[in-house]
């Protein structure tokens, strides 16, 4: 039988370390489990937030007036054929020990995703992405509870509506699906793919023209370690939920009058397939005056990456909003392009 935990706190189940607690909190470890669940939280009339590993989320100070279903489901599966390998993980299952698994055997497709933090079921989520890879490229099938029907259903691609840090689940119908297992097809024995210059330089200053699956992972790991971009508790930016703020895409006719208040500046962009143009959120926040480092009171920039802002002793959600305003405002006042966060917000907490 269902017993939930009441009032559990929430701050250390999340990367900020910020927030208050959980009215109700339980941990699913099977199928049945988040079914049943659910089943308790609708009859009760309760909201509920599915946790993974919390590294994409601000908590509000208040915490969360629900039930929070933590995913706890696990199992790796793997099905071969003389072309691909069909992986299918459980949503518990924790990203990076999955990304190894998949280098060690040497199935690419991954292996940029190397060190993202968070559990599986997250990846489909926001299309989770880095270094020219995106889940998108390799996700078959993601398996999930469909709230509203109360259907175990399986959706293909086409219906994810992935997009840049995007999909049907975070945009489309956010809350309605719980993830329960992701399916991705991976290349055995395919070269692994280098797209970005920071990669490419790495490997060609150790002399490495062809690099392995192993090589790009180390690499990643390398570059990411350099920019606090893995989970290191010795680091003291590692309180914060990654890139806080999304690269923004605009319409191509709007870039002029960008354009003209960066005033001669040589502004990144990189044009779109739809004809629109993202432009870099970390380029225009430095050029809005916000220096790496930069804090206010307990809550600032990294020192070591200018997206991503990080929480000190002391700090509260409400600190971070306050902060990831500021920074907002000050772009917006600049360049009169309007940042939108990446992370979710969960409880009384947003920007707005
Ligand atoms: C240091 C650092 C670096 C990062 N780098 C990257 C990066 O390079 N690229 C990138 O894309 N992201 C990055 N992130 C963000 C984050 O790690 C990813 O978005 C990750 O996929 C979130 O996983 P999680 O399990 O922690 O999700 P959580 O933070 O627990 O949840 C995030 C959202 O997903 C929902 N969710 C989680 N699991 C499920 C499920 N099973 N079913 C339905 N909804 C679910 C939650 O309800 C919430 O809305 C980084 C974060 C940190 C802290």
């Amino acid at each position: 039988m269902l017993i939930p935990l009441e009032n559990v706190p929430l701050v250390t189940h999340c990367t900020l370390r910020v927030g208050g607690a959980a009215r109700y909190f339980i941990e699913a470890a099977d199928e049945a489990a988040v079914a049943e669940t659910i089943r308790w939280a609708t009859g009760r009339g309760l909201p509920v937030r599915v946790l993974g590993g919390g590294s994409n989320l601000v908590i509000a100070d208040e915490g969360v007036d629900g039930l929070v279903l933590k995913i706890a489901l696990r199992g790796v599966t793997t099905r071969e054929t003389p072309s691909a390998v069909e992986m299918t993980a459980a949503a518990g299952e924790p990203w990076d020990d999955l990304v190894r698994h998949t280098v060690e055997r040497g199935w690419a497709g991954l292996e940029c995703l190397s060190g993202i933090p968070g559990l599986v079921g997250a990846t489909p989520i926001q299309n989770v992405g880095a270094y020219g890879q995106e889940v998108s490229d390799t996700v078959t099938a993601v398996r999930a509870l469909d709230r509203e029907s109360g259907r175990v259903v399986t959706l293909a691609p086409p219906e994810c509506g992935f997009g840049y840090r995007d999909s049907l689940f975070k945009s489309g119908a956010p809350g309605r699906y719980v993830v329960l297992a992701v399916t991705y097809r991976l290349a055995p024995g395919a070269a692994p793919q280098v797209r970005y210059a920071d990669l490419a330089r790495d490997l060609e200053s150790r002399g490495i023209a062809r690099p392995s699956l192993a090589e790009v992972r180390e690499t990643v790991l390398k570059v990411r370690r350099s920019k606090s971009m893995v989970l290191d508790a010795a680091d003291p930016n590692v309180r914060s939920c990654g890139s806080f703020f999304l690269n923004p895409i605009v319409e191509a006719g709007a870039l002029a009058a960008i354009d003209a208040r960066a005033a001669g500046l040589d502004m990144p962009r990189w044009p779109q397939p739809d004809g629109r143009v993202k432009l870099s959120a970390a380029w225009l926040i430095e050029r809005a005056g916000f220096a790496r480092g930069q804090a206010d009171g307990p809550v600032g920039l990294s020192t070591r990456h200018t997206l991503a802002i990080v929480c000190h002793d002391g700090a509260r959600a409400r600190d971070v909003a306050a902060f990831a305003r500021r920074v907002r405002a000050g772009v917006e006042s600049r360049f009169g392009v309007r940042l939108h966060a990446e992370p979710v917000f969960w409880g009384r907490i947003g920007l707005d």
